[in-house]
């Protein structure tokens, strides 16, 4: 379903025009307004979800699928030297836009781009701790 006031649903379903490097009836992948680096992608589902929550169970099975495809053809296209995939569930993981999307940021040795996070030193019973909490 379409939500009436999300831009990524007026997007993806071809309301609002979008570089769009691929379309088929489940999916648009555009390329981003905001970049990380040259070729930055995102997989948008048509049907509205606001996160990976939300997500239909055979939706979440596609994306990758899809995404392999649109990897392969940019790294033959682009010759990028690596790739980023990153998709943000919530404010508190830095998802501005709520609809579902996954980035794609094609990766190039002197791009000069950061992105990752400070590691943690957690103990060995921290470590189970935090194991223990999600499987039981
Ligand atoms: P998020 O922060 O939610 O994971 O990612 C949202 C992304 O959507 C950002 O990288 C931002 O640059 C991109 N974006 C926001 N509005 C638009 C738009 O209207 N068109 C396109 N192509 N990208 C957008
Ligand atoms: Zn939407």
């Amino acid at each position: 379903m379409r939500k009436d006031d999300c831009i990524f649903c007026k997007i993806a379903n071809g309301e609002i025009p979008s570089k769009t490097l691929y379309e088929d009836e489940r999916f648009r992948v555009i390329l981003d307004l905001g970049p990380a680096a040259r070729g930055h992608a995102l997989v948008i589902p048509r049907e509205h979800a606001s996160d990976l929550y939300e997500l239909p169970e055979e939706t979440a099975s596609q994306v990758l699928v899809l995404a392999k495809k649109i990897a392969v053809r940019m790294a033959d296209k682009l010759h990028c030297d690596g790739l980023n995939l990153i998709q943000n569930n919530g404010e508190a993981a830095g998802q501005t836009v709520p609809h579902f999307h996954l980035h794609m940021i094609p990766r190039y040795l002197k791009d000069g781009q950061k992105i990752g996070w400070v590691p943690g030193k957690p103990t060995q019973e921290e470590l189970e701790a935090v194991r223990k909490q999600i499987t039981e």
